[in-house]
């Protein structure tokens, strides 16, 4: 088996384990070859062994024996479309998707946002899981970014390799609790352009995002 098949895997347990994902719900994939390997459909982490990962070629052919997840579109669309993205993970945690469901994007009330890449975090507008419409929202929630929520549903984040999606998942999930328990308390203070744009600047020499 090969060792992407098992990061895949190992990346998917550590959603589990992080609370990120339960049951069946989320799914991740990453760049190998000229196509992709995606998690497989409606499976625990408990249940999938390295051979259940499905290849896919970028045209949506899936080989081996199990179906690919239903959400193969926004990964092979995000795939194709970001040539400096390596791997995608979708999660249904519980901050992000309680943000999700109230349609709200999520301002620059805190530095770390810069980690997805901007000074906000899109929330894309619903769309049926597993269609076209929902990939084709993703995509453009995900413009100049590296993750972003998807209405009634969950969020999304990318990286250059399963680790920096991981870490970026776990951050996003990390600031909508924040948001969540700052709105709790008041009305969260904002920052200001030009101090996001020093955050940007200054992140470039930080820890494992300064090659970004
Ligand atoms: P899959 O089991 O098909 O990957 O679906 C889970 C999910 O989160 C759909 O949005
Ligand atoms: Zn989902």
């Amino acid at each position: 088996m090969t060792a992407l098949r098992e990061q895949l895997l190992s990346v998917s347990r550590r959603l589990s384990e992080l609370g990120l994902n339960r049951g069946t719900s989320g799914n991740a994939s990453v760049r190998d070859g000229d196509g992709f390997l995606v998690t497989p459909s409606g499976m625990t982490v408990e249940e999938m062994t390295p051979r259940d990962m499905v290849w896919m070629s970028f045209d949506g052919k899936a080989q081996g024996g199990r179906q690919p997840s239903s959400e193969w579109r926004f990964h092979r669309d995000i795939l194709q479309a970001r040539p400096e993205v390596g791997a995608v993970i979708h999660t249904h945690a519980t901050f992000a998707t309680t943000l999700a469901c109230l349609h709200r994007e999520i301002p620059p009330f805190h530095y770390m946002i810069a980690v997805a890449g901007g000074d906000t975090i899109r929330c894309a507008p619903y769309a049926l899981f597993g269609s076209q419409a929902l990939s084709d929202a993703a995509l453009s929630a995900l413009q100049d970014r590296k993750a972003c929520l998807l209405a009634n549903h969950g969020m999304i984040a990318v990286g250059r390799d399963l680790d920096q999606a991981l870490s970026v998942a776990v951050e996003v999930e990390t600031l909508c609790e924040q948001y969540w328990r700052a709105l709790q308390a008041g009305e969260p203070q904002l920052l200001s352009d030009a101090q996001m744009a020093e955050v940007m600047e200054q992140f470039k020499g930080y820890g494992s995002w300064k090659q970004d």
